[in-house]
C-alpha cells in the first residue's frame, strides 16, 4: 500500500499501477506530489516549490484533502481548487478536465502586494507562481532550456555564438536561478553568481550545476577571471549579497561580459534579502515588521539596479531575466531602470511567434531510460529542427533528473501534438511501461499577459491585454486538458501578470489521443494567433503554414504597424 499521508520525504508513486480511478487524476496527483519532492521543490516543508513563495497547496490540511479527493475522484467529475484549497467536486462529463485551479487572482483595483499579503495572512489566498500551484514544476531542469536559449541568442548576437572567454555575472541560485550556471556552462562560459543562502549554493553544487563555491568575493572573482582568461568553463557561486558582488566589480573596474539577476525580486517581502541581512535576520524582521522589511528590500533593489546600470554603461551586456527588478527599482526612483532590456522581446518572442515555448513531459514510470527513448523519438521525428536537436543533445549530456524523470523542449506549432500522439501510441503498445504527462510552463506563447516579461513591448501596444490568457485557459478546458489552471502574479509578481497552464496525460487510450490532439494543437495555436494579431510577421507566416487547421476570421489591424 502506498503511503499518501506523508508530509516529509514525499515522492510520487511510479509505475503503471493506478491508485486513482483514471490517469487524468493520477497524473495530477503524481505531479502535485512531485512538486513537493525534496529533490524537486525548494522548501517542501512549507509547501513552497520555487519562485519566492510559490506554493503547491494552501496548507497541509488542504494538501491532504486534495490527495484524498483525487484518489476517489470519478471519471465524470471535476475537482475545483481555489488558491490551493480543494473547495468542491462537481459532476461534469468524461472528456472534461479532472481538476480546475485558480490561484491568487484579485480584482484589478486590489491587485497589489500589500493587499495580497493581507489576504494571505487571513488564510484566504495562496501564491501559486506559475508551475507551483498548477502542479507541473519539474525542478531547475524546467527553466534550463529558456535560460540556455536566451544566453545562446545573446551569444549569437554579441559573441559569435559562444560564451568562451566570457563571464556571466548574476545573482540567485533558487529554483529558477539555479539553472543559470548550467546554461552558461552549456555555452562554454564562466558564471559568477551571488547567492545569500548557503543552502541554495550547496544544492546547486550537489546537482553539479555549480563547480565551486567561495565565501570570499575577491577569491571568487579572481577564480572566475582566471577561467575567463584561460577560456575554461567554470561556474562559481559566491556566498554574499548581490549588491556586495556588484559593488566590488565596480570598485575594481571589472566589467562582466553579460549581466543579469534572478533573485526573486518580484516578491520583495519573501524573495529578496535586504543589504546587510543574512537569511536568519531577514526571516526575523520579515516576521516582526513586514512593512520595514519591504522598505529595506526595495531600497536594496534600487541600489542593485543602479549598480547593474553602472556596469551596463561600462559595457556589460545586461538584461532583465523576468523577475520585475526594473519596475521595483523604478518605483524607488531609479528612472533609467528600463534602460536594461527585457529578455523576452530581445531573445524569446520569435520563438513564441512560432508557437514554441517550454513544453515538457514527465514519465510516470519513473524510469530515466524512457526519457532517453523519447529523446530519440523527438530527434527522429524532428531531426531537421536545429534548435531542438542542439538542445536535446546538450540536455542529455548535462541535465540531472530531479524527481520524476522529465524533459523540457521548446517545440512549436504542429510538433507538440504529433509528438505526444506518437508517445500515446508507445504507451498503448506497452513500449513505454506507464503513461506520460505533457504540460508546460505558464511562460508560454499565448498563455500569459505580463507587461514586464512575456508581453513586454508588444509591437501593437497590447502588453497589458489579459483576454489572451483567459481565452487560453477556456480553450484548454474546452479541448479537454486533464488539469487547467489560471493564476495571477507569477514571474513578475502580484499586480503584474495573469497566466494559464494546461496539462494532459497520455495513457495510451483513444480518449487521451483526442485530448492531446486538441490541447497540444490549440494551446500553442492561440499563442501564434495572439502574436499574429499583434502584427508579428513570423507568427503570420506560422499561421499561413497551418491555415488549413486554424481559421482566423478577423485578425490584426488593432494598431498601426511599425
Ligand atoms: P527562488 O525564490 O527559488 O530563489 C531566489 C534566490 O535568490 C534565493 O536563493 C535567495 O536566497 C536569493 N536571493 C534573494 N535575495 C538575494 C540577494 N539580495 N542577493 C543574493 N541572493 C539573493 O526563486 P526562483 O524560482 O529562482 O526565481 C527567481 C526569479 O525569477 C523570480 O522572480 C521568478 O519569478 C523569476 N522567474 C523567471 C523565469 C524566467 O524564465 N526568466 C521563470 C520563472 C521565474
Amino acid at each position: 500500500m502506498f503511503d499518501f499521508k506523508r508530509h516529509t520525504g514525499i515522492q510520487a508513486p511510479t509505475g503503471g499501477d493506478l491508485h486513482c480511478q483514471g490517469w487524468g487524476q493520477e497524473g495530477a496527483l503524481r505531479m502535485l506530489m512531485n512538486n513537493l519532492d525534496e529533490r524537486v521543490g525548494e522548501n517542501p516543508a512549507q509547501l513552497i516549490v520555487y519562485g519566492g513563495r510559490g506554493r503547491a497547496a494552501r496548507s497541509w490540511e488542504a494538501y491532504d484533502k486534495i490527495v484524498e479527493t483525487l484518489l476517489s475522484l470519478g471519471n465524470d467529475e471535476t475537482l475545483m481548487i481555489q488558491s490551493g484549497k480543494p473547495v468542491a467536486v462537481f459532476k461534469t462529463q468524461p472528456t472534461a478536465p479532472r481538476v480546475l485551479i485558480a490561484n491568487a487572482n484579485l480584482v484589478g483595483k486590489w491587485a497589489n502586494l500589500e493587499e495580497f499579503n493581507r489576504l494571505e495572512k487571513m488564510g484566504l489566498t495562496m501564491y501559486g507562481q506559475m508551475t507551483a500551484g498548477s502542479w507541473i514544476y519539474i525542478g531547475t531542469q524546467g527553466v534550463i532550456q529558456g535560460t540556455y536559449e536566451s544566453l545562446a541568442a545573446l551569444s549569437d548576437k554579441y559573441f559569435d555564438g559562444s560564451l568562451r572567454h566570457r563571464m556571466y555575472v548574476t545573482a540567485g541560485l533558487g529554483g529558477m536561478g539555479g539553472a543559470q550556471p548550467l546554461a552558461a556552462k552549456m555555452l562554454d562560459g564562466v558564471a559568477l553568481i551571488a547567492e545569500i543562502d548557503a543552502h541554495r549554493i550547496q544544492r546547486r553544487l550537489d546537482s553539479g550545476y555549480l563547480d565551486v563555491a567561495e565565501e570570499s568575493i575577491p577569491q571568487a572573482v579572481s577564480v572566475a577571471l582566471k577561467a575567463r582568461a584561460d577560456g575554461q568553463t567554470l561556474t562559481v557561486g559566491v556566498h554574499c549579497h548581490a549588491n556586495e558582488l556588484l559593488q566590488y566589480l565596480i570598485d575594481e573596474n571589472i566589467v562582466p561580459d553579460v549581466l543579469s539577476d534572478q533573485t526573486a525580486a518580484h516578491d520583495p517581502l519573501v524573495g529578496y534579502i535586504p543589504d546587510g541581512f543574512d537569511i536568519a535576520d531577514a526571516a526575523r524582521l520579515r516576521q516582526q515588521d513586514p512593512t520595514h522589511y519591504l522598505q529595506l528590500a526595495r531600497t536594496s533593489i534600487a541600489r542593485h539596479v543602479e549598480r547593474m546600470l553602472v556596469l551596463q554603461r561600462r559595457g556589460a551586456q545586461t538584461f532583465d531575466y523576468g523577475n520585475n527588478i526594473r519596475r521595483e527599482a523604478f518605483d524607488q526612483g531609479v528612472q533609467d531602470a528600463f534602460d536594461i532590456e527585457g529578455y523576452v522581446p530581445a531573445y524569446i518572442r520569435d520563438l513564441f511567434s512560432q508557437g514554441k515555448g517550454p513544453f515538457r513531459w514527465a514519465v510516470l514510470s519513473g524510469k530515466p531510460e524512457e526519457i532517453y527513448r523519447l529523446d530519440d523519438l523527438a530527434l527522429q521525428m524532428f531531426g531537421d529542427n536545429k534548435l531542438l536537436r542542439r538542445w536535446l543533445t546538450l540536455a542529455r549530456k548535462h541535465i540531472q533528473f530531479q524527481g520524476l524523470p522529465a524533459r523540457i523542449a521548446y517545440m512549436g506549432q504542429g510538433e507538440r501534438d504529433t509528438f505526444a500522439l506518437k508517445v500515446n501510441e508507445l504507451v498503448a503498445t506497452g513500449e513505454l511501461s506507464a503513461p506520460v504527462v505533457f504540460g508546460r510552463d505558464h511562460h508560454d506563447t499565448g498563455s500569459v499577459a505580463s507587461p514586464y516579461r512575456e508581453t513586454e513591448a508588444m509591437q501593437d501596444g497590447s502588453d497589458a491585454i489579459a483576454d489572451w490568457p483567459i481565452l487560453n485557459a477556456l480553450l484548454n478546458v474546452a479541448s479537454g486538458a486533464h488539469w487547467v489552471a489560471f493564476h495571477h502574479g507569477g514571474g513578475t509578481g502580484i499586480g503584474y501578470s495573469l497566466h494559464a497552464g494546461a496539462n494532459t496525460v497520455a495513457d495510451g487510450s483513444d480518449d487521451s489521443a483526442g485530448r492531446l490532439a486538441r490541447v497540444l494543437w490549440n494551446d500553442p495555436g492561440l499563442g501564434v494567433v495572439r502574436h499574429a494579431d499583434a502584427g508579428y510577421v513570423l507568427a503570420e507566416k506560422t499561421l499561413a503554414a497551418h491555415s488549413d487547421r486554424i481559421r482566423t476570421p478577423l485578425l490584426g489591424g488593432n494598431a498601426a504597424k511599425p
